[in-house]
């Protein structure tokens, strides 16, 4: 590093960080005085601003972040059986203008940087009690991952990485995208085994384009194919998020279809009731009609779930994120 110091110095920094959750630089007591004092005034180390942690009735916890610039963006905490899943915020707003997502309403303002990303995960852990940590990732919060690559690749080699990391297996971690194809196929080939989840929510070309101006850039085909390129350890699968939407995606013969896109994919599908929002134009389908949209899929064979999402009362259920930008 810049400061000429050994290899031997950066693993006694990273295990402070990430093992012991230390990140001033004061109280790393095993590090030479001088070295220290260098680094004080060379490098920070700091976490992200824990504003506001709102818990939810489903005993999920909204976390807001205040960044360094006066930026907000949260992430939420879900505890289920046994497991404890964080999702978490790549971007500032979101520049992909879903038609159905409220973080979607706020454009982009700046991509995350490796460290803020990281320093989410290390704060909800620090929430938990002694013996808890978060058990899974999902990168699911508000920005798309995929157009913050470089620093998602970052993160993930942070969270992953044995020895100098923070050691998470990465079949735990999941990246969820719009459909960027040209970052799935990068982030294919770095190896780093991850899974993948795709925005799906439709499965003709006609409505996902409304739905999701990105389609028209990567259509169904263009992403399918991208997807199916994408490596999978013996047991993986690709996720695929299906917001229901009354009226728009929920019709029996868009399950067909979907079943028919999917076919020779290892495939599950979370099946998302829409979440509702101020302003918003959609609807939540009767449940009826979700459970019907379920069936066809169960039945031809696709695993698939209904993934209510938690936190709707503390405004941190899918789709719903969003904080005012600066204050
Ligand atoms: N940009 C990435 C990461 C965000 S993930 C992506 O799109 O995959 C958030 C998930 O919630 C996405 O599947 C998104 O489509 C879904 N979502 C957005 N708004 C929603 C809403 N109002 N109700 C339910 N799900 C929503």
């Amino acid at each position: 590093m810049e400061l000429g110091a050994s290899p031997y110095r950066g693993r006694q920094l990273a295990t402070w960080i990430y093992r012991k959750g230390v990140t001033d630089v004061a109280e790393m007591s095993d590090l030479p005085r001088d070295f220290r004092t260098a680094l004080a005034e060379r490098a920070r180390t700091a976490l992200p601003e824990l504003e506001r942690a709102t818990p939810s009735q489903d005993g999920s916890q909204k976390l807001v972040f205040r960044l360094e610039d006066g930026a907000r963006v949260s992430a939420v905490v879900m505890p289920d059986d046994g497991r404890v899943t964080l999702c978490l915020s790549t971007q500032v707003g979101c520049g992909y203008a879903c038609a159905f997502c409220l973080t979607g309403t706020m454009g982009l303002t700046r991509n995350l940087t490796a460290s803020e990303i990281v320093g989410q995960l290390l704060v909800a852990n620090s929430l938990l009690s002694e013996d808890e940590r978060v058990t899974h990732i999902v990168f699911m919060g508000m920005g798309e991952p995929l157009a913050n690559y470089a620093a998602l690749v970052q993160s993930l080699r942070i969270l992953t990485d044995a020895k100098l990391g923070l050691g998470y297996s990465p079949r735990r971690l999941t990246v969820s995208t719009v459909g960027l194809v040209s970052g799935i196929e990068k982030l294919a080939r770095e190896g780093l085994k991850v899974n993948l989840a795709i925005s799906l929510h439709a499965a003709a070309d006609e409505v996902r384009s409304r739905l999701m101006p990105v389609n028209r850039a990567w259509n169904l085909e263009a992403l399918m194919r991208a997807v199916r390129a994408y490596p999978l350890a013996p047991r993986q699968h690709v996720f695929f998020e299906y917001v229901m939407l009354d009226g728009v995606n929920d019709a029996p013969e868009e399950a067909q279809r979907l079943v028919r896109l999917l076919r020779g994919v290892r495939a599950k599908v979370n099946l998302i009731p829409f979440n509702d929002w101020d302003g918003s134009t959609f609807r939540r389908p009767p449940l009826a009609r979700i459970l019907a949209f379920q069936s066809i899929l169960l039945e031809a064979g696709v695993t698939t779930t209904v993934r209510w999402s938690k936190g709707e009362d503390i405004g941190a259920a899918c789709g719903q994120l969003k904080e005012p930008a600066v204050a």
